[in-house]
């Protein structure tokens, strides 16, 4: 698709322009054909005077008239939801929620209130004041240049870049509405064209009708935004953070866009636009085939059933889990619950969230994990606390981390014990302990499990005859190598290869020197899988993959083949590995995963993972 012609063989033909591509990164995949649109917003001016000349009173009645004009817009927005498709609905509807609730007495407002009373400001100067501060603060809570804290985790960032991308967005409309600014308008796209815009805002992309838009691509932008999960819901092709954009494509110029590779093609030539052509027809098949796979059973050709559930980090995941035909939820990482904020949340309010994903689950079983605090995971509320770890003298992957720190910190760890176990009355789940190391730890764990079991029936709680299940990951090399004594303890294993990489190749995925070191799939990291798996297997003991290994579907057959029948991944991928069960014998994969073992070359093994089931000889 990205050739270009050959030059022309005529000396006195003219030279033909040849093609253009430009890249960025691809965020929703599919392939558009179509001209060139350009979506330009018309600039927002906000006055040169600051200063209210009537008085607090005429700027507060300006503010609430543009509160609750915007507030009608919202609900325009919210009313205009059911044209779009389900999984859009599902996406665009809480930042719908996000954006209302911050015109309903939040901070935003009550700052702004403040600013027009303290310092005399005018309503639009107040809310861009408040606005830059608030979205300044959430943004200063998640990037940082304290090496401590440098590796935070990317979803973290992600996340706190969302809420400062809501604030402004909230602003934005308050002052467009105080300013009498109009917004931008997406009605007349012409129908087929390849959206072009210098960035996109979500509610930008809640505008944007998917049955007329070929493609979207922009300027700036990112793959973990609001935008970015809106444009894959709107099953939009979509490519953003392209430099250059808006200089190189000009309106009215043909494009081919791949939302798969994130290339841009300015000026096909025919031999591109035949691949296009192509690709399109082959990605409409290949979606076709996965939405079908949603009813379908996880099972192999000999029908072995594979269980394939979905991990959670932050709620706004639980419809796509919901959608993707996931069964229940393996890895429910709860650190979310406890970031971004100056106090830990209570046993009632975890309770109340536990219960809202128990409940949307509908008696398929959560895995919840208690809190993963340290390493590269930072939390504030616990560093308030003190509960600083020493990064100065201590690695802190190898310091105060997971199980560790909760059995250091009986309330923090008691508390979330509590709500789960009254959460738990709402539907099955599951209790996984992070970070063990030996059977120590287990033992400690499992006596504060039952004593907060205790308590709670004392206070009158109504808890099952037999407590939840508690398990354990398996995430150290340490773990898996003492799998065997470790199955004696635990109810269950959830074998996370992430860090199990990372500790077992010394290798920290965050440092790029060394990030080529990072592999999976080294016999090392097989082997340790093998035999955690083995051990619980021999036991009887349910065991599972929750790291990124168990969403890669060309890992599927390797894994079958070790013995495993349980996968937890991210929501996206269940319908592909679900497809790469389905493609599979128990046998075939059995004989596959003995001739990968038998390899001690990692490039070897990648070689057989790559060619299993394409014809090639292993
Ligand atoms: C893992 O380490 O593989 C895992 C699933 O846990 P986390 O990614 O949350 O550290
Ligand atoms: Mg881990």
């Amino acid at each position: 698709m990205s050739r270009t012609d050959a030059p022309g063989t005529a000396a006195d033909k003219p030279r033909a322009r040849p093609e253009h591509i430009l890249a960025g990164m691809p965020v929703s995949p599919g392939i558009a054909i179509g001209p060139l649109h350009a979506a330009s917003e018309p600039a927002l001016d906000l006055p040169l005077v600051r200063a209210a000349a009537g008085g607090a009173e005429a700027e507060y009645a300006r503010l609430d008239d543009a509160v609750v004009k915007s507030k009608k817009q919202l609900e325009k927005l919210r009313a205009r939801l059911s044209v779009l498709p389900e999984d859009s609905q599902h996406e665009i509807a809480p930042l719908i929620d996000a954006y209302t609730q911050m015109l309903s007495g939040s901070r935003l407002l009550r700052q702004a209130r403040r600013r027009i009373a303290e310092q005399k400001l005018t309503a639009e100067a107040a809310i861009n004041d408040e606005v830059e501060a608030l979205a300044a603060s959430v943004l200063a809570m998640v990037a940082t240049d304290d090496p401590a804290t440098r590796q935070r985790r990317a979803d973290d960032i992600a996340a706190g870049q969302r809420r400062a991308d809501e604030i402004r967005e909230t602003g934005r409309r308050l002052l467009r509405n105080l300013t009498s600014a109009p917004f931008r308008n997406f009605a007349n796209i012409p129908q087929g064209a390849i959206l072009v815009a210098e960035s996109l805002r979500p509610s930008d992309a809640a505008l944007i009708d998917p049955a007329r838009v070929a493609g979207i691509v922009t300027e700036e932008g990112g793959t973990d935004g609001h935008t970015a999960i809106m444009l894959r819901a709107l099953a939009v092709p979509a490519v953003l953070g392209v430099p250059g954009l808006l200089a190189a494509a000009k309106p009215g110029t043909m494009a081919v866009l791949d939302g798969e590779s994130g290339r841009l093609t300015l000026a096909p030539k025919a031999p591109t636009l035949a691949d296009a052509r192509r690709a399109m027809t082959a990605y409409a098949r290949e979606r076709q085939r996965l939405a079908r796979l949603r009813r379908l059973p996880a099972e192999t050709t000999d029908f072995e059933a594979v269980e394939l559930q979905g991990n959670l980090e932050l709620l706004a995941e639980l419809p796509l889990i919901a959608q993707s035909g996931a069964a229940g939820i393996g890895l429910f990482r709860t650190e979310f619950l406890f970031m971004n904020r100056e106090t830990l949340p209570d046993e009632a309010a975890q309770a109340d969230t536990y219960r809202t994903v128990i409940e949307a689950m509908d008696g398929d079983c959560v895995t919840i994990r208690v809190l993963d605090w340290g390493g590269e995971k930072d939390i504030e509320a616990l560093a308030a606390r003190g509960l600083v770890p020493d990064t100065l003298d201590h690695n802190p992957a190898l310091g105060m981390r997971g199980l560790r720190m909760l059995l250091r910190q009986p309330d923090l760890f008691e508390t979330q014990l509590a709500a789960i176990l009254r959460a738990s009355r709402a539907g099955p789940v599951r209790v996984l302990l992070p970070m063990v190391t030996n059977v120590a730890e287990v033992r400690a764990a499992r006596e504060i499990y039952d004593r907060v079991a205790k308590r709670l029936r004392r206070r009158g709680e109504k808890l099952g005859d037999k407590l939840p299940d508690l398990g354990i990951m398996i995430e150290t090399p340490g773990a898996a190598l003492a799998a065997d004594a470790l199955a004696l303890e635990a109810d269950f294993f959830a074998i996370g290869t992430n860090d199990l990489c990372m500790y077992t190749l010394a290798v920290d995925r965050a440092a790029t020197e060394v990030a080529a070191l990072y592999d999976p799939l080294h016999p090392a990291v097989l082997r340790l899988i093998q035999f955690a798996t083995e051990a619980a297997l021999r036991m009887r003991m349910p065991v599972s993959v929750c790291g990124e290994l168990a969403g890669n579907p060309r890992l599927t057959p390797l894994l079958l083949g070790l013995g495993l029948r349980s996968f937890s991944m991210n929501a996206t991928n269940v319908p592909r590995v679900k497809q790469a069960v389905r493609a599979v014998s128990i046998d075939d994969c059995a004989r596959f995963a003995r001739r990968v073992m038998e390899q001690s070359d990692p490039a070897r093994i990648q070689e057989l993972v790559h060619g299993f089931g394409q014809g090639k000889k292993e």
